[in-house]
């Protein structure tokens, strides 16, 4: 019946009224890097605790590795969880810290010293094993409580947003990092995050939540270029999504039809469109360099707002940029738009 590592079937969770997890299916396969994607409130946080056992469900099955763990304590599946603030001991320099686990598991004191320093190692800070929690900086922080869980070998690592706390460009760091981090262990990870970028980057699959429900699992690139649902494709990065009239005058059907701002050029409102391009003819009301790009707002004549991106591929006096005001065509190739089937 379940085909993955991790496999949820059913599954519901309710907190009084509040219908939190909505009959959910999920399998998340061996070795892979997994995201849960959703705006706050959408679910993401309850399935990982669900997985992890903090939280039992209302309804439903939870499998890991074959196995209903659907009424295990958290200890006694093969998960660790790490969270947003770490949760390290301020006491304990970095090397105990990462002991802790191993430990608890009566591990013996030699083996525990080579494993731990073996994990400090994959995340980098071997030269700081010896310092207290307080002596590191938040990116290092992160890396002792992800060293502190990998020791222990769990089966699958469940991380609720642990990059939350870290400045922009830390993150970033880190997102490449934790990439290389689950390679290397071959360790499954599912990954809570509200950031579709950081879910793009870093994910083998992404399942985008919308109220407590999965709308579409996929690649990355599948769930970008080939959106399900209008929620998915407004979610995931910006759309431009026809419907009704709109859609039947460009595409003859009024079937909702999603094109990515990226894929849009602009020619002079006159240009004739060539074979196997589809376009709308509008007028530019707003137009913002942000150094890599260009973004363009154009409205149609029905009223219809078209968002189209350029790449600045030239100094900014060299290009022939449209400006606010002009009527323009804003035209794609036929098969870059997507039909979005709900
Ligand atoms: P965020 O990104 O903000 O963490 P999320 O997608 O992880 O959001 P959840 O934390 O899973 O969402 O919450 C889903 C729904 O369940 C929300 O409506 C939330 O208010 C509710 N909820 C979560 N935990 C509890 C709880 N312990 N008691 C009552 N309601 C809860």
């Amino acid at each position: 019946m379940s085909t993955g590592l991790v496999s949820l079937r059913g599954v519901n969770k309710f907190f009084d009224e509040v219908h939190a997890v909505a009959n959910l299916d999920l399998d998340v396969n061996a070795g892979e890097f997994f995201s849960m994607l959703g705006p706050s409130g959408s679910g993401k946080t309850t399935v990982l605790r669900l997985i992890a056992g903090f939280e039992n469900a209302s309804s439903g099955k939870i499998m890991i590795e074959s196995q209903d763990v659907t009424d295990l304590a958290p200890f006694d599946r093969p998960v660790n969880t790490v969270f947003q603030d770490y949760a390290l001991f301020p006491h304990m320099s970095i090397q105990e810290n990462v002991e802790y686990g191993l430990r608890t598991r009566k591990v013996a004191k030699p083996e525990r010293a080579k494993q731990a320093l073996a994990a400090i190692d994959s995340v980098k800070l071997s030269h700081l094993s010896q310092r207290l929690p307080h002596q590191l900086s938040g990116g290092q922080r992160q890396r002792i409580a992800l060293a502190r869980a990998l020791v222990l070998r769990p089966k699958v690592l469940l991380l609720d947003e642990p990059l939350g706390a870290l400045d922009k460009q830390l993150r970033e760091e880190m997102q490449v990092e934790l990439k290389r981090i689950q390679r290397e262990a071959g360790i499954t990870f599912i990954f809570v995050t509200h950031d579709q970028e950081e879910a793009m980057r870093m994910s083998d699959r992404i399942a985008v939540f919308n109220e407590g429900s999965i709308e579409q699992v996929g690649t990355p690139a599948e769930v970008y270029e080939r959106p399900q649902t209008k929620f998915v494709a407004s979610f995931l990065g910006v759309s431009n999504i026809f419907s009704g009239d709109d859609a039947k005058v460009i595409f003859g059907s009024s079937t909702m039809v999603n094109i990515r701002p990226e894929r849009i050029k602009l020619v002079p409102a006159d240009t004739k469109l060539k074979v196997g391009e589809s376009g709308v003819v509008g007028s530019i009301i707003e137009s913002s360099y942000i150094g890599a790009t260009t973004i363009y707002l154009i409205q149609t004549q029905s009223g219809q707002r078209v968002i189209a991106t350029r790449l600045n591929e030239e100094l900014p006096d060299q290009i022939n940029r449209f400006e606010t005001g002009d009527r323009v065509g804003a035209v794609w190739k036929s098969d870059h738009s997507a039909v979005i089937p709900t």
